[in-house]
C-alpha cells in the first residue's frame, strides 16, 4: 500500500532559522526551517521534490529517510509531467 505523504501548509519560520544536516554523500547541507501554518510544528522542505518533511527532534532522519527514496522520486517524476492543456506551440502560423 502505497502512503500518501501529508501536504503541510508552511510559511518560513519567523524569526528565520536553519538547520544542518548530513546527507548520505556526507555532504553537509543547509535547510530553512519552515513552520506549519496553525500549529508549531516545525518543518524542513526536501530540496529535491519540495516536499515538507516535520523536523523531528532536529533530527535529519526523516529527510534521509525520504530524500531520493521512492516516494521522493514519484514526486520529482509526477512534478515533470507535461500537465495536459498546457502545451504551447514554440511556432505559430502567421497571421494575415
Ligand atoms: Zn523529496
Amino acid at each position: 500500500m502505497a502512503r500518501t505523504p501529508k501536504i503541510y501548509n508552511a510559511t518560513l519560520k519567523e524569526p528565520a532559522e536553519s538547520v544542518e544536516f548530513h546527507l548520505e554523500t556526507g555532504e553537509l547541507k543547509q535547510y530553512d526551517v519552515y513552520q506549519e501554518v496553525g500549529t508549531a510544528k516545525h518543518l524542513v522542505r526536501c530540496d529535491i521534490c519540495g516536499l515538507f518533511l516535520p523536523l523531528k527532534g532536529r533530527s535529519a532522519i526523516l529527510l534521509q529517510q525520504h530524500r531520493g527514496k521512492g516516494e521522493c522520486q514519484k514526486i520529482v517524476k509526477r512534478n515533470s509531467k507535461p500537465k495536459p492543456g498546457l502545451f504551447i506551440p514554440t511556432t505559430f502560423p502567421p497571421e494575415n
